[in-house]
């Protein structure tokens, strides 16, 4: 059985305690590794080695920072065929889908290159008669990140890249269903130059995110994961007086508009509802049908998941791979049976789906529920599956009144041709990252990535001149040099003259 440790230092480490995990290839229902999980001890650790290595590491220059992540960038690409096929081990999402993610994230990595750009500051000459003004963003300290397991890879490279080349050194505690990737992703960081103790990972479950926000050497804390965990990092982190940034659930929304490229609209909905078996946070599993749409909506996106090519993450030919554990599959099949009792129209049931020669894998196939209404708690709650809600809707504003009732606001899409509609939708909704036909609007890296309401707690977004913001903290100096004339004192409040 591979057993995953510790990345402590530099080196692999066994910790502490004798608890592991199991870990599951999702296509077969196989246990194939087991995790360590940590203790109070082990994070402890890890903390003071990420805390030694922060003097040494702060003080790096920001070029030369650079330049061990450009390498790193370099090792990403030439092992992305074996990063991605750990993803897919372990997640289940089929091959070329983890390898967009895992791109998502190296583009982080590119991102970071150029961090001296972003720590430039600002200078004023003469703010008063010879004083100068200028401001400097300077690192945190030792950072963490807790992560969730739909991004194995990308998540916490939208965290550690970003804080690293900062000049932070890093604590990561990844999801314990999938953390093979991002173990060797730090293997890799090592052979680009990256000083010991400046990345480290300590596996592990609640008892390591709590050691995390008890200790007093970590300076920011940033999450991704569900809304009630993220609330509960968020007011813990606070509590102990730690920067945080912690971003929860979803349930996005993509309205569908008469005037639409309907073509457009229901290709952009197939990939964004049931791409990744709707394990994404940006996933859309509301479609709103507005005014007359409705019915030729659900009439083409049926025969569409009806066809969808479920089957294993290897298999070329799967457009859609398992869920990611057999409890996740249950909770989700949950989900339909629910739809159906609340009275929701199941239009197409994935249900008992079998595949030959994969009888224990963790699969369903796509749902469609149509004519759900919006006190169903299959409307109201995350589902975190491939089940599309369609939502019909008499007209715009409606629309627009719905998703900004909705306690999440993750992303949304408008599919309309009528640029007045796109525009009002844009400056009305109330979510963090919006599309204009566009299916799935995940901004780039050097944007910045964050919902709004109950999916994000906290001020800044993630990556991008936000992570920035969020991984250094402002001084500004005001300086004057003895020019020969003195000044008295002043007990009034100094104006520049
Ligand atoms: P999760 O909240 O169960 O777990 C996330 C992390 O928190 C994991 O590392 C886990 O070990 C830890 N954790 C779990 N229970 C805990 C507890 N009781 N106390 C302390 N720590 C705990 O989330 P998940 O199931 O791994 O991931 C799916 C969720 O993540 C979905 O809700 C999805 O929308 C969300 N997500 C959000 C974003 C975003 O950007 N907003 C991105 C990806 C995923």
């Amino acid at each position: 059985m591979n057993l995953i440790e510790h990345y402590i230092d530099g080196k692999s480490f066994s910790g502490s305690s004798e608890k592991k995990g199991k870990i599951f290839n999702p296509a077969t229902g196989k246990q194939e590794s087991e995790v360590k999980l940590g203790s109070k001890v082990d994070l402890d650790l890890a903390v003071e080695k990420a805390k030694k290595a922060f003097d040494s590491w702060s003080n790096v220059t920001p070029l030369q920072r650079a330049r061990v992540i450009f390498k790193f960038k370099d090792l990403i690409e030439k092992n992305s065929d074996e990063l991605t096929k750990l993803i897919v081990k372990e997640h289940g999402k089929v091959y070329e889908d983890a390898k967009g993610s895992l791109i998502r994230g190296l583009e982080v990595v590119e991102f970071a290159c150029g961090i001296p750009q972003m720590l430039k500051g600002e200078f004023t000459e003469n703010v008063g008669t010879n004083i100068d003004s200028w401001s400097t963003r300077q690192p945190l300290g030792v950072c963490a990140g807790i992560t969730p397991f739909n991004f194995p890879a990308m998540v916490p490279m939208w965290m550690f890249p970003m804080a690293i080349a900062c000049g932070n050194t890093f604590v990561l505690k990844p999801s314990e269903k999938d953390p093979s990737c991002v173990m060797k992703l730090a293997n890799l960081f090592k052979e680009a130059g990256l000083p010991d103790g400046v990345f480290n990972i300590v596996n592990g479950d609640k008892e390591v995110v709590d050691a995390i926000l008890e200790n007093k050497d970590i300076s920011a804390v940033s999450f991704v994961g569900s809304t009630p965990i993220a609330k509960y990092i968020y007011e813990n982190a606070a509590k102990n007086e730690k920067r945080v940034q912690a971003l929860g659930g979803a349930k996005n929304h993509c309205v569908v508009m008469p005037d639409c490229d309907l073509d457009q609209a229901v290709n952009g909905l197939m990939g964004a509802a049931y791409g990744s078996a709707g394990e994404r946070c940006m996933a859309q599993s509301v479609a709103v049908a507005v005014g007359n749409i409705g019915d030729e909506l659900v009439n083409q996106i049926s025969k569409k998941v009806e066809a969808l090519k479920v089957g294993p993450g290897m298999d070329k030919t799967s457009e859609m791979g398992p869920l990611v554990t057999k409890e996740h599959l249950e909770r989700v099949k949950g989900y339909v049976d629910l739809g159906v009792k609340e009275g929701a129209k199941l239009v197409v049931d994935g249900r008992e789906i079998k595949l030959q020669g994969y009888e224990n894998g963790y699969y369903i196939g796509g749902c469609l529920f149509d004519h759900v209404k919006k006190d169903m708690r299959i409307y109201k709650e995350e589902i975190f599956g491939p089940v599309l809600s369609v939502v019909r809707v008499k007209n715009f504003d409606e629309a627009l009144q719905l998703i900004n009732d909705h306690e999440f606001g993750n992303g949304t899409s408008i599919y309309t041709r009528d640029g007045d509609a796109g525009r009002t939708f844009a400056n009305k909704i109330k979510v963090g990252m919006v599309g204009i036909n566009i299916p799935i609007p995940v901004p780039v890296a050097y944007h910045s990535f964050g919902g709004w309401k109950r999916s994000l707690f906290g001020d800044q977004h993630m990556h991008g001149p936000e992570g920035v913001r969020f991984y250094t903290k402002l001084k500004t100096i005001t300086s004057r040099w003895p020019s020969g004339l003195r000044s008295n004192p002043e007990f009034v409040m100094p104006v520049m003259k």
